[in-house]
């Protein structure tokens, strides 16, 4: 064979072999299963991983899940009076699919709501009220502000139609080896621009009135994102989804289906803090090391797929490092936002909100203006995971228990303001969700061949369903370059594909 022939041969077979490697996730030739599979965190994203990698991957194949913390993550409870309350992640949607989905396949209960009306505070006196009468409400706010509210739902509900194409997509088995793919799948362009663009800019556009989006959006993005208007306009739209009517959470608490999703997985659950993971070559293809630390010891051990379910942010502070990667890593850019959870138990300053009568105070959440210097995001009576027949919610005469939402700890004198007098303060102080403006970047899901990572998907939304669908989109991603079955990523126009394959 003359040189340049084999030459060529030879760079073919490497330009080949690179290719079948690299964008498969290095299955062996022999078309083995992997023998071992890592997912690193136990929040909803993590635990919703394990069970769909099981699905896809089979029974053989070893899971083990690893929790530096409590199963859960961001989905807790506090306990107050030998009640718990969801500190973190509290409502989900009617239209979230996976979540009621495993809800159902884990044999869990739907938590019932219970009615109370919201008004908005601006610093000084309530500018919106919620009334016992729908027809009155629709009144006024036509009356204030024209149909901007109307504009906006049609707006929101185009938008959920469009994401709601993922679980047709999932059903089918396509996966997206980005966010960007992922979103621009559902949505084209639009959806991806609506990752950049503010929400304020996006609704003025629309039509939405500036009084509108002073106050009543503003307030939806400080309790749902702790975040003003500037955020984007896909996580806005998220936003107001999760603040309209049908709107439910998990009997017994929400991270109930983090432990349930563990069981059905069969995963092996590892308490441990991840500290390295490092590359391997072994021969033709490579393994992860992953390296961690027990109560009692430091293990190290080898797998063939490694999922990162938790925000690599370094102010989120995973203590993960990466080894042996060359070229190195991709920065994850960003930071997350600080959001404080203070579940007191106590007796409501009405006065404070102009109502000197506790008696006549009508509403059971109050949310706020992007005003300078109010302390606090939002203050709701809350109602425990669990809730019996005869539930009420306490009155505001009566030591109830509330949930407030602020950018940092209270203080005393904050507290104070808010609160007659309190028997009792549970603080959790968290690294809540992106902190959207802090980087233009949507981080990638894929960090190294076999190496994945799923809370990039919160820089276009953070919700317990959009982990989940980023976790269903990881294990068919992972089990897809596995089989070399590269026909099943990334597909372009995916609406009409699978109307033509039913
Ligand atoms: C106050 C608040 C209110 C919210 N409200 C809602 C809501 O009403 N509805 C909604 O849908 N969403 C809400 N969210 C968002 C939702 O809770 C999150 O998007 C979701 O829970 C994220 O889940 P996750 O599994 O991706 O991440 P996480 O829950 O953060 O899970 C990551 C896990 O990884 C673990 N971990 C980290 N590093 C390591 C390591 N090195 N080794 C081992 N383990 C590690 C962590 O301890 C953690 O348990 C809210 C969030 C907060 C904080």
């Amino acid at each position: 064979m003359p040189l340049c022939t084999s030459l060529t041969l030879y760079l073919l077979s490497l330009v080949f072999l690179g290719e079948t490697r690299g964008d498969s996730g290095f299955a062996p030739l022999d078309g083995a299963p992997p023998s071992k599979i890592a997912v690193v965190g136990a929040g909803i994203g993590g635990t919703a991983t394990a069970h769909f990698l099981r699905q896809h991957f089979g029974p053989e194949v070893r899971i083990d899940v690893f929790e530096r913390k409590a199963v859960g993550g961001r989905l807790a409870t506090v306990t107050v009076n030998q009640q718990d309350y969801e500190s973190g992640g509290s409502i989900i949607h009617s239209l979230n699919l996976h979540m009621q989905d495993f809800v159902k396949q884990l044999g869990l209960k739907y938590r019932k709501s219970v009615a109370g009306k919201t008004a908005v505070f601006n610093g000084k006196e309530f500018i919106l009220e919620e009334t016992d009468w729908y027809l009155l409400d629709l009144f006024r706010l036509w009356w204030r502000y024209g149909i901007s509210f109307i504009r906006l739902q049609m707006w929101v509900e185009e938008i959920m139609e469009k994401f709601m194409r993922i679980y047709k997509y999932q059903a089918h088995g396509y996966a997206f080896s980005s966010v960007e793919e992922l979103l621009h799948s559902l949505g084209g362009t639009g959806f991806l621009n609506m990752t950049h663009r503010s929400l304020s800019e996006s609704l003025l556009e629309l039509g939405v009135s500036q009084r509108f989006i002073d106050e009543v959006i503003a307030p939806i993005m400080r309790v749902n994102y702790g975040q003003n208007i500037s955020i984007p306009a896909f996580v806005g739209a998220v936003s107001l989804a999760g603040a309209q009517a049908n709107l439910w959470a998990v009997e017994g608490g929400n991270k109930l289906v983090c432990s349930g999703l563990l069981k059905l997985a069969k995963a092996n659950f590892i308490q441990a803090q991840v500290t390295t993971i490092s590359l391997h070559l072994k021969g033709e293809s490579h393994q992860y090391e992953l390296s961690y630390t027990t109560q009692t010891d430091k293990v190290s051990d080898f797998y063939d797929i490694v999922v990162i379910a938790t925000p690599l942010q370094q102010n989120v502070n995973s203590g993960i490092s990466f080894q042996g990667f060359e070229p190195q890593l991709p920065d994850i850019a960003g930071f997350y936002h600080q959001t404080v959870a203070s579940i007191v138990h106590g007796y409501m300053n009405c006065s404070y909100f102009g109502f000197p009568d506790p008696k006549l105070f009508p509403f059971a959440s109050v949310l706020t203006t992007d005003t300078p210097g109010l302390f606090f995001n939002s203050a709701a009576s809350a109602c425990p995971v669990n809730i019996t027949a005869g539930f009420r919610r306490k009155q505001p005469q009566e030591a109830g228990v509330y949930k407030v939402f602020s950018p940092k700890p209270l203080e005393k004198n904050e507290l104070k303001t808010l609160f007659k007098s309190y028997y009792s303060v549970q603080v959790t102080d968290w690294q809540a969700y992106p902190h959207y403006g802090s980087t233009q970047e949507l981080p990638p899901v894929t960090l190294h061949d076999s190496l994945y990572y799923l809370n990039g998907i919160e820089w276009a939304g953070s919700a317990m369903e959009m982990s989940s669908v980023a976790a269903k989109n990881i294990a068919l991603l992972a089990y897809h370059r596995w089989n070399r079955q590269l026909e099943m990523i990334d597909q372009k126009d995916l609406m009409h594909k699978i109307k033509t394959e039913l």
